[in-house]
């Protein structure tokens, strides 16, 4: 017995306004990883995909620890970067990328971009990695508060990408992991959707159920709006034999009939990526005519459709009230 990947589970979903689902993920054990495609028209599924499968491709390295979760992402940029660079149609593409690799007690987080990785310990959640996103710089420098960040129009920014440059800075770091320590996993369509408080809730309730943890996440996001693609990887550490009895269901997750429907022809805030020197430059002020413009360019919500709906019915009340005052005259 030694400590090792005693279940795991992936949910990922295309949520409720966008037509595709660009997000990736890889569940190879003791690999996981998660891939949030950015770029025009098909590019962000093809730049995810791509990293992906040079993450399933390179399962099997001499490497251990930092120096192959590093050289992963790495492989995965070389890529994204070639394909981007040879066609003009996923010219621009790139990915985030979040890995996880699990051996023995030790897990390897390597990480970039604005997906997360977090960990689940007695009851408490800690976010392991660190965004690079524009506003995240922006809060680390006292100029956004996490409020303010939460709501701003270019929280899809990201600083830093796999494929989009020919080498990526890689964020790596180990973690000693605990009997019982569940990891998670997640693109932002989940973390901008759920509060971190929430989310915790869910896993450990369901921390001997993981699927339905990741299913329950998902359904959560949904709930919370569904802006974007929806993807959640959890694992669990545990004592385990050398006969690894693990669990999986794959689920990915076309968009129903209803949700179709409400598919809007404008995809929300998309995910795009700018270096960190120019942060400054690219800086739109909240509540700036700027901001104000992005916005408006965001699909009405629910909130939006009652209001209309109810503004439409008190003007039809006023026009039946005026054609009756004038028919009695
Ligand atoms: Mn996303």
């Amino acid at each position: 017995m030694s400590l090792g990947v005693a279940q795991y589970a992936v949910a990922s979903d295309t949520g409720r306004k966008r037509r595709r689902n660009e997000d990736n993920y890889v569940v190879e054990p003791p690999l996981f990883g998660v891939a949030d495609g950015m770029g025009g028209a098909q590019a962000g599924e093809v730049a995810s995909k791509l990293a992906a499968s040079a993450l399933e491709d390179g399962s099997d390295g001499a490497l251990h620890g930092q120096d192959r979760v590093g050289a992963l992402i790495q492989e995965a940029n070389r890529r994204v970067y070639e394909r981007a660079t040879s066609d003009p149609a996923a010219s621009g593409m790139g990915t985030t990328m979040t890995v996880a690799l699990v051996e023995g007690g030790i897990v390897t987080i390597g990480h970039v971009g604005d997906s997360r990785a977090y960990l689940v310990r007695d009851g408490r959640m800690e976010q392991l990695t660190d965004d690079h996103s524009l506003v995240n710089e922006l809060v680390k420098s006292g100029k956004l508060t996490a409020e303010e960040a939460e709501a701003h129009p270019q929280r899809s920014v990201i600083t830093r990408a796999v494929g989009t440059d020919p080498d990526v800075d890689v964020d790596a770091f180990t973690v000693d992991a605990q009997d019982g320590d569940v990891f998670l996993i997640c693109s932002d369509g989940l973390t901008d959707m759920v509060e971190d408080e929430d989310i915790l809730e869910v896993l450990d309730r369901n921390r001997s159920d993981l699927d339905r943890a990741v299913k329950s996440l998902v359904a959560a996001a949904n709930r919370g709006g569904g802006e974007d693609n929806i993807t959640a990887v959890a694992f669990r550490i545990a004592e385990v034999a050398d006969d690894l009895d693990a669990t999986v269901e794959l689920r990915r997750d076309e968009p129903d009939e209803e949700t179709k429907e409400q598919i809007a022809p404008e995809p929300p805030v998309d995910t795009m990526v700018i270096p960190p020197e120019r942060i400054e430059a690219e800086l739109i002020e909240p509540g700036s005519p700027e901001a104000r413009a992005l916005a408006r360019r965001e699909p009405m919500g629910n909130a939006g459709r009652v209001r209309l709906a109810l503004t439409m019915l008190v003007l039809l009340a006023i026009a039946v009230v005026l054609l009756v005052w004038g028919l009695l005259r």
